[in-house]
């Protein structure tokens, strides 16, 4: 049975950003594992690198099909969907081949379209599931491009260092691009600021300026630098499982509950308005 036009589809969030070590797959794989306490979530790693699926317990080596199976039409979503450490969590793993996709969807029909048209296929399967959470590579090929037309929002890990607002209207330009010829409900879901040190003054101004910059679009919670966090993914477990305790863990909590508010928030604007 083809689910109905009211079924119920999970809220698609990209986290994307063409600077890699911003804290992309580290956002994806603890916000995921935050909100799977009280939401079914699905990661897509559409990174090449794959460290999203390593993150979440699955080597290289143990990966098999994956997102590059999806994107080539080879299987649907629900063969390809694996469970993880964290119940109520499950991930779409990068595959070995998916490094070579970047150069293969060049020459496809519907190459932007891609990741879309599988997603919409699989609306069956996807009924169930509350969130989706796509990390993107450090690039804005067309990988990337596929998380922006498939997705509602992007979500941007900014990380809280000198640089940080440089570079940033790359990705904020092409998501206006994108919402103009591709995908037109595209939105900024707001940008989180990494690896913030409280001991330097520096990550106090960066923030700032960001926040002057960005005004309500920056996320409340800031994502500390901990140690933890960087643990964790050797051990192929979120931050939320490895130590629970430590900030790094608890910041992701925090990030989930406003994320959670914001969307309830949000509802209730469009509910008001409709
Ligand atoms: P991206 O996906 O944008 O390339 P990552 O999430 O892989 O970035 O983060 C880059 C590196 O920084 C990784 O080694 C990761 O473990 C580390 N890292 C990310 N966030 C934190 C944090 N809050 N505290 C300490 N290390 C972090
Ligand atoms: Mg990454």
């Amino acid at each position: 049975t083809v689910p109905g036009p009211d079924s119920k589809q999970p809220r698609r969030i990209a986290l994307a950003n063409q600077k890699g070590g911003v804290g992309k797959t580290t956002t994806a794989i603890n916000l995921a594992t935050a909100l799977a306490s009280k939401k079914r979530v699905l990661v897509i790693d559409l990174d090449p690198q794959g460290n999203a699926s390593t993150g979440l317990g699955l080597p290289r080596a143990e990966r098999g099909a994956g997102t590059y199976a999806l994107l080539l039409g080879e299987r649907p979503l629900a063969e390809l969907m694996q469970k993880t450490p964290v119940p109520n969590l499950f991930l779409l793993a990068a595959d070995n081949d998916l490094a070579g996709a970047e150069v293969e969807l060049v020459g496809m029909d519907d190459r932007e379209h891609r990741l879309k048209r599988a997603l919409d296929a699989g609306a069956e399967v996807l009924a169930g599931f509350d969130f989706i959470l796509v990390d993107c590579p450090p690039s804005l090929g067309l990988l990337t491009l596929n998380a922006l037309v498939a997705v509602q929002s992007v979500m941007i890990p900014l990380q809280t260092e000198f640089f940080a607002l440089e570079g940033v209207s790359q990705i904020t330009r092409t998501i206006e691009r994108v919402k103009r010829a591709l995908n037109p409900g595209l939105g900024l879901d707001g940008i989180v600021l990494t690896m913030f040190d409280r001991r330097n003054n520096l990550s106090e101004l960066v923030a700032n300026d960001v926040r002057a910059f960005f005004r309500d679009k920056v996320y409340d919670t800031v994502i500390p630098r901990n140690i933890r966090v960087s643990e964790a993914p050797s051990h192929g477990l979120p931050v939320l499982l490895y130590d629970m305790k430590s900030t790094g863990a608890q910041a992701y909590i925090q990030l989930a509950a406003e994320l959670l508010r914001r969307e309830r928030a949000a509802n209730r604007f469009a509910g008001a308005r409709a």
